[in-house]
């Protein structure tokens, strides 16, 4: 308790952004993201959609149905919320304009934390606006315990000059790294689109929500 009372000092809100294509939502990401807004004390931790990813393929099933299921996902699991902000865009998901459009919508001294995978943390220098990203958040890189972790050369003086160790000292609204070490559970939604598309179960990989949703739509029932 005495380290989630640092964690607020202030009245500033403290807000966290979790994109990903969710095609579909699993227990992967949403234990996850629990964990993360227990761990960061965080007002609200954002699911955020993407429409058109510009890292990967499409998505098998269409963005209302990615969307319908997050939300399904969520409901009613405080602090978890869905931004549609993505989805609602006709351009490439890019996370400078999520993060720009999301800042607009703060006040200066919030607290935003940008919530990012090992693998797509050393990817970042191919990002659009890359060098960017850290005017507007925090970036909280989730690290596996038995991960290698050599960054990229690419990465290693913004490393050296921005990262702390603990993420619960991470001050003011944006501008630091630091990382989180979490064991994820072994599931993704590549696993689970090619269970559906064998006919075999999902239950329990997914919330029974998703899984009506799944079922009630037909989702995934063709390999992709
Ligand atoms: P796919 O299998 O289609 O690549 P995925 O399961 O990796 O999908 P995404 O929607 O691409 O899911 O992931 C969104 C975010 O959730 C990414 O940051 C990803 O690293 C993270 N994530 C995915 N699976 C897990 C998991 N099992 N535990 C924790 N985080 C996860």
């Amino acid at each position: 308790m005495a380290r989630r009372s640092d964690a607020r000092r202030s009245d500033a809100r403290r807000i966290g952004m979790l994109g990903g294509t969710f095609d579909p939502v699993h227990i992967g990401h949403l234990r996850s993201a629990v964990e993360v807004a227990e761990l960061m004390a965080l007002d609200e931790l954002r699911l955020i959609p993407s429409a058109r990813p510009p890292h990967r393929g499409e998505p098998q099933v269409r963005a209302v149905d990615r969307l319908a299921m997050v939300e399904l996902a969520v409901a009613g699991v405080s602090p978890l919320r869905v931004d549609d902000r993505e989805l609602k865009r006709d351009k490439p998901s890019y996370s400078i304009d999520t993060l720009e459009s999301l800042r607009a919508e703060l006040a200066a001294e919030d607290q935003l934390f940008l919530i990012l995978g090992w693998d797509a943390f050393c990817g970042l220098p191919g990002w659009h606006r890359w060098d960017e990203l850290l005017q507007h958040c925090h970036i909280l890189v989730l690290q596996r315990p038995d991960a290698d972790s050599d960054a990229p050369e690419s990465l290693r003086n913004l490393l050296a000059a921005r990262s702390i160790s603990d993420p619960l000292a991470l001050e003011g609204p944006a501008g630091q790294i630091s990382f989180i070490w979490q064991t994820p559970l072994a599931v993704s939604a590549t696993q689970i689109r090619s269970l559906l598309a064998s006919g075999k179960s999902v239950r329990y990989l997914v919330p029974d929500t998703v899984l009506a949703y799944i079922h009630a739509h037909g989702l995934y029932r063709d390999a992709n």
